[in-house]
């Protein structure tokens, strides 16, 4: 097996490095403190092309394959998860429908402003009623003439308030259920009975937006119905496996960098006349952060591999997604730990990374359902 990342991909994953130290970092602070991304920034990562990571070079993109993305958002990892959030939350679940399932109509109309980052794209599956249980979706949508109606509510959803263009999953087939029943649509956010509701005070992912998004006969363009009618339930799941691979790339990003942290912290503090990093304690810590990082990430990128060469990858991406967020959980509590009381002070971004991490292990599917996933492949390719 080849592990060599091809130059073309080295020279973006050198630029994204320098971007992410230079122009994001210095701001993190100022994102956890105003819970608000600076518009500057935002242009910033505009101009350099980050919002269209994953769309066709043809529709303004930069066209990046799976191993691409990876690589860039495991530098993107290494900064402030709230700007993660946005930009990864619109180049992959926000963005991937349209790209995989689009019209050549709605793919023209959409994807070069979600390119150049003037339209946010959200992804909208969960429901109250319907969380890690996505088939009891309660939102439905109604054919009238040449428009469908869409009338619900849909809450948890990643940049709700500020996306643009919404991927919805609602009920066409009350009786079908989720077999056949269900359907994907392509919501803007100016359609006439759309509108945001609660946004979410969180634990952490200051500067991301979670919110509700509330339909009340929304009158949708039959030509924005993504995909065929009956098959959002498959179209959901597509668009979920995909970005599994990515989350595991953004775990991945953010223990390399607490590694690093943590092991000039470990340098520089001296307790009992000598650097702590001559304890052995703390170097047994340090060996696991970096030995579970190096596996998570050779798995994200062989998964990333398996995307780019077609294969399936049901059950290796739910892998990712669990085992990398779980190895990120389990390297943030060593780096607060290696930091003493200082990890528990918020001059010192492990504890944002602490509060971070945690979300990794429920959204997107929680790790108990990636079990699930992983289990029930499993048992079929066996003959169970
Ligand atoms: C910050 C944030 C951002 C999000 N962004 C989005 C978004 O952009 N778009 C979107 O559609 N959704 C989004 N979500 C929703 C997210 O995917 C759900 O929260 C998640 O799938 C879990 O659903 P739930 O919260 O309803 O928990 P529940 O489904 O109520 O689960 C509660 C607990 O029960 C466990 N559980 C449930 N069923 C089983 C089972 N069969 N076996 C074993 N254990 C089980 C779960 O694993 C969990 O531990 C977001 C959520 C958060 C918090």
């Amino acid at each position: 097996m080849d592990f060599t990342i091809p130059e073309e991909l080295k020279q973006m994953q050198a630029m994204v490095r320098d971007f992410v130290e230079n122009e994001v970092e210095p701001f993190a602070q100022q994102i956890e403190d105003e819970d608000k991304i600076p518009e500057h920034l935002v242009a910033k990562t505009k101009e350099v092309g980050l919002f269209g990571m994953s769309i066709p070079e043809e529709y303004g993109g930069i066209g990046l394959n799976m191993l691409g993305r990876c690589v860039v958002l495991e530098e993107m990892g290494r900064t402030h998860t709230g700007w993660v959030s946005l930009v990864g939350a619109h180049t992959g679940i926000g963005s991937t429908g349209i790209i995989e399932m689009g019209s050549e109509e709605t793919k023209k109309k959409y994807l070069p402003l979600m390119a150049r980052g003037e339209k946010i794209g959200a992804f909208a599956l969960t429901e109250p009623n319907a969380g890690s249980d996505a088939t009891n979706l309660k939102t439905t949508a109604v054919k009238k003439g040449d428009k469908w109606i869409l009338n619900g509510m849909k809450h948890f959803i990643t940049n709700g308030p500020v996306a643009d263009l919404f991927t919805v999953i609602a009920v066409t087939d009350k009786e079908k259920g989720a077999r056949g029943g269900f359907s994907a649509f392509l919501v803007e956010k100016d359609f006439p009975g759309f509108s945001v509701g609660t946004i979410e005070k969180k634990m952490g992912l200051r500067g991301s937006y979670t919110s509700e998004i509330i339909f009340e006969d929304c009158e949708v363009p039959a030509e924005n119905l993504l995909g065929q009618e009956g098959r959002g339930y498959a179209t959901a799941l597509k668009i979920l496996s995909k970005g599994r691979c990515t989350l595991g790339a953004r775990s991945v990003g953010a223990c390399n960098k607490l590694i690093e942290m943590s092991t000039r912290y470990a340098q520089q503090r001296v307790q009992f006349g000598q650097p702590i990093a001559s304890f052995q304690a703390i170097q047994w810590m340090l060996a696991e952060m970096a030995t579970e990082t190096a596996a998570a990430r050779a798995l994200t990128y062989q998964v990333a591999w398996m995307v780019d060469s077609g294969m399936p990858v049901i059950k290796e991406s739910a892998m990712v997604k669990m085992f990398a967020s779980e190895v990120f959980n389990r390297v943030v509590d060593k780096a607060v730990q290696i930091h003493g009381g200082m990890g528990y002070m918020k001059e010192y971004p492990v504890e944002r990374f602490y509060r971070d991490a945690r979300i990794t292990r429920i959204y997107e599917g929680t790790n108990e359902i990636q079990r699930m996933i992983i289990a029930g492949q499993l048992l079929k390719e066996m003959g169970a």
